[in-house]
């Protein structure tokens, strides 16, 4: 499934790779001297692109199991994110990083709200590069509270030199997987004039792209943060606005016409009172849509449950409006395949580079098996993806031609000792919870959300 308009899908096929690019796609290529990958019976598809992850939250997994936003922004935001010293940043995006690769992702925006000290920023860096992710790190220009009495940062003039320090050292070559953007300040938290100057200042550093959470559903406070920076003419391409379910017709209307993108978190939506996902109703107005994934630390860290959810949600939405039985279903799977691949490409500003299998392109690709009892038999090979699939059944990942995974195991990752030191460090992390103000943090966030 290449994904790719012209080439389409073919029912049997051979992928050329060469210095890491894809060189040719057909149904049988005859070359000599080259390593060989046996793809027989296998799904080949592009690689999944998330548009949204805090990949820190990795060792906060399932703390988040039935949390609201309140409770996200009282406990994550402001209680657990204090608690994070550097090494516990590069073991969550270190082990986040491979858990996408695991699941076929293999270009993730990170949006990065843990960075509470340069080290933070360094360690962040680290843990993605390591695990040899492609992606967009967002540099999060959020302040979160200090140890150890959980006050607001006194001083945050340290982090626009810090993202600078960091562009320069971290970030120089163009060539690299990772690309520096930025997360500015929470947008409905902030004065308009602030994230607008966040904005400047991303792009004049040279920011692949700008990530902001913008209406979210019930907890919109009716900013329309996209319609003033559609009227002060800041909309661009490189703006991704993440979850927008509030986002009324005018404003996708200004998104479409400024190339600036969508992600849609379903699983977070749906469970936090951010209303119902935009991501359909962006895309029937022609805005970049694409889907994220959030926070592991409470859904799976794979693009296959985000696109059934959407997929579903949507499905009983437009169902449930009907005053009939439904003839046919109107949004089909393979649209939602696209949103997860090219679409998220597109959206990240790499649709040159990655999100279909055609020639010229980089060579990041997953091959999904289709033997397991839950993939036999994989008749359409779009509803297998989309509806059937799970990590285990994905064998091998490559990104940029380099193979991440092979026969089901990351490649060159030592789980045990992986799995052993974010243990470790998820316990230290929540110990610290017990001590913190908790009553404090609530009665300061049903002033500013409810
Ligand atoms: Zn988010």
């Amino acid at each position: 499934m290449t994904l790719d308009a012209v080439i389409g899908d073919l029912e049997r096929g051979d992928v050329l790779i060469e210095g890491g690019k894809i060189a040719e796609v057909a149904p049988r290529i005859e070359v000599a001297g080259c390593e060989r990958i046996d793809a027989a019976g296998m799904i080949v598809s592009p690689g999944f692109v998330d548009t949204h992850r805090h990949v820190w939250q990795t060792q906060l997994r399932t703390v988040a199991t039935d949390w609201s936003l309140f409770d996200y922004f009282v406990r994550m935001r402001c209680i657990y994110s204090a608690l994070y010293n550097p090494g516990d940043v590069y073991l969550g995006n270190y082990v986040g990083a491979l858990e996408a690769l695991n699941a076929g992702i293999t270009t993730i925006i990170d949006h990065c709200h843990i960075l509470n000290s340069p080290e933070h920023s360094d360690e962040a860096v680290h843990g993605l590069r390591d695990a040899g992710i492609r992606g967009v790190f967002c540099y999060g220009l959020f302040g979160n509270p200090t140890l150890p009495e959980f006050l607001p940062e006194e001083d945050a003039s340290w982090r626009v030199p810090d993202l600078r320090r960091l562009a320069a050292q971290q970030f120089a070559s163009e060539d690299a997987l990772l690309r520096i953007g930025l997360a500015p300040n929470e947008a409905e938290g902030s004065t308009f004039e602030l994230i607008r100057d966040e904005i400047r200042l991303g792009r004049e550093i040279g920011a692949h792209r700008i990530s902001l959470h913008v209406a979210m559903g019930r907890y919109d406070r009716g900013r329309r943060i996209v319609g003033s920076l559609a009227g002060e003419g800041l909309l661009d391409e490189d703006l991704l606005f993440v979850h927008g379910s509030a986002l009324d017709d005018e404003e996708l209307e200004r998104l479409a016409d400024s190339g600036a993108g969508i992600s849609a978190t379903p699983e977070t939506e749906l469970q936090m009172g951010m209303g119902h996902p935009v991501a359909a109703r962006a895309l029937a107005r022609s805005v970049r849509t694409s889907l994220g994934i959030d926070i592991v630390s409470n859904y799976s860290g794979d693009m296959f449950a985000q696109m059934r959810l959407m997929l579903q949600a949507q499905r009983g939405l437009e169902n449930e409006q009907l005053d009939a039985p439904p003839r046919s279903i109107r949004l089909k799977a393979r649209e939602v395949l696209e949103l997860a691949t090219l679409g998220g490409a597109t959206v990240a500003g790499l649709d040159a580079i990655v999100g279909s299998i055609t020639p010229g392109k980089q060579a990041d690709l997953v091959l999904t098996r289709t033997d397991s009892i839950n993939m036999v038999p994989a008749t359409d090979p779009v509803g297998a993806l989309v509806l059937n699939a799970n990590p285990h059944d994905v064998d091998t990942v490559l990104v940029a031609g380099r193979v991440v995974k092979r026969g089901g195991k990351l490649v060159d990752v030592d789980w045990p000792i992986a799995a052993e030191a974010l243990a470790a460090s998820a316990r230290r992390i929540r110990e610290g919870f017990k001590a913190a103000p908790l009553e404090r943090f609530e009665q300061l966030a049903a002033q500013v959300m409810l």
